[in-house]
């Protein structure tokens, strides 16, 4: 990762460069900042411009071979530590090294991402991840390597503040006789629940949240937002550039939600099989999460619906496009199938839930549906 593909922070971004023209590169640095401040991102840059063979003045060169494994994130001098918790396949003390694919996967997709996030991509379920002794004693094992190709070792330790009392006894000690030519970077989001004397002992870098002049700009050049659209999200996102990135899909999500739904029922009272059958290709391709959602949405829908053909209008909730389908669409949903269409998208969800097939779930949900929708 370079420099430039972090969002703003110009200033922090000449301070660490300085720290390398300086000679004056800390062994232990804390970059502390909020969640989607580009922390990580930043510590990650910093460790590539360290690395560069050919380093140039702003950022790092991005072609040479150390730029080229740190692209991959698989430069063997760059090490990383993160929160990990049990899972299906790791049953039993899992440390970094278990999920070092996801976590190289989850950077290389979007560096921008949380806590929960992290914990659904390892798929711990409802764990809070650790860094537990075990892993203190990888850290141990890896910094007594000798560096293969830089001249530093490099780890980036992700949520420090996750450590255990042991672990972070053990960071703590490293820090304080560090081993030659080591450095530790700490990425963290809550510096108060950390060792007081670890604190003492790194150079902090405060990362702020992202500018709003950085972050316009940006959803206006990556995601090809207008001005008053990237004007709305930057003001919802606060600073979170991790947050403006779900408030982005959230809006897709909806719009793609709508467009099945209303294609789902078209086609249903249209009595177009056809069609219907390539519907269930359609929304078989996108993943369980997303089918899931849809279901949620069209039972949300539905409901709606059948309230406006009530007549109630006063407890409707739809949006203006919602609105505009269901004028014509409400007199569908009546008393006689109101429930029957509940119970099969019910189904529905509960199936993809259990990981049915989803292609027959759709299937059988598109057959029912066109029974149940009677002109
Ligand atoms: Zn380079």
């Amino acid at each position: 990762m370079q420099f430039k593909e972090v969002v703003g922070h110009q200033e922090i971004k000449e301070k660490l460069i300085f720290t390398i023209k300086e000679n004056r590169v800390s062994h232990a640095q804390l970059f502390l900042g909020p969640e989607g401040s580009g922390n990580l991102a930043l510590a990650i840059a910093y460790a590539q411009y360290i690395s560069c063979e050919n380093k140039l003045e702003n950022d790092s060169c991005g072609v040479c071979p150390s730029c080229l494994k740190f692209k991959k994130l698989v430069h063997p001098d760059l090490h990383f530590v993160f929160p990990v918790a049990t899972s299906k396949t790791i049953k039993k003390d899992p440390v970094s090294d278990d999920y070092i694919a996801q976590w190289r996967e989850s950077i290389l997709e979007n560096p921008y991402f949380n806590q929960n996030k992290w914990y659904e991509t390892i798929d711990v379920e409802n764990k809070q991840g650790i860094i537990s002794k075990n892993e203190s004693y990888e850290i141990l094992k890896k910094l007594n390597l000798k560096t293969f190709e830089s001249e530093y070792k490099i780890m980036i330790i992700w949520l420090p503040e996750k450590m255990n009392a042991f672990a972070a006894n053990k960071l703590l000690k490293l820090i304080e006789e560090p081993p030659a030519k080591t450095l530790f970077l700490l990425v963290s989001e809550n510096s108060e629940q950390m060792l007081p004397t670890i604190l003492s002992r790194t150079q902090l870098f405060k990362i702020p949240k992202v500018d709003k002049v950085s972050m316009h700009t940006n959803l206006c050049d990556n995601f090809g937002l207008s001005p008053e659209e990237a004007e709305d999200i930057t003001h919802l996102a606060n600073g979170n550039y991790f947050e403006a990135q779900n408030l982005i899909n959230s809006v897709d999500e909806e719009n793609f939600n709508f467009e099945q739904f209303t294609s789902l029922m078209r086609f249903s009272y249209q009595r177009k099989v056809l069609e219907l059958i390539e519907w269930v290709d359609e929304i078989s391709r996108v993943g369980r999460e997303k089918q899931k959602n849809f279901l949620i949405y069209a039972i949300r829908l539905v409901r709606e619906n059948f309230m406006l053909n009530l007549n109630e209008k006063k407890i409707v909730y739809l949006t203006q496009k919602e609105f505009g389908f269901s004028e014509k669409f409400s007199q569908f949903i009546n008393n006689e199938n109101v429930v029957q269409i509940y119970e099969v998208l019910n189904k529905a969800h509960a199936d993809i839930s259990m990981n049915a097939y989803n292609k027959i779930v759709f299937l059988d949900l598109a057959l029912k549906i066109i029974k149940l929708i009677k002109k």
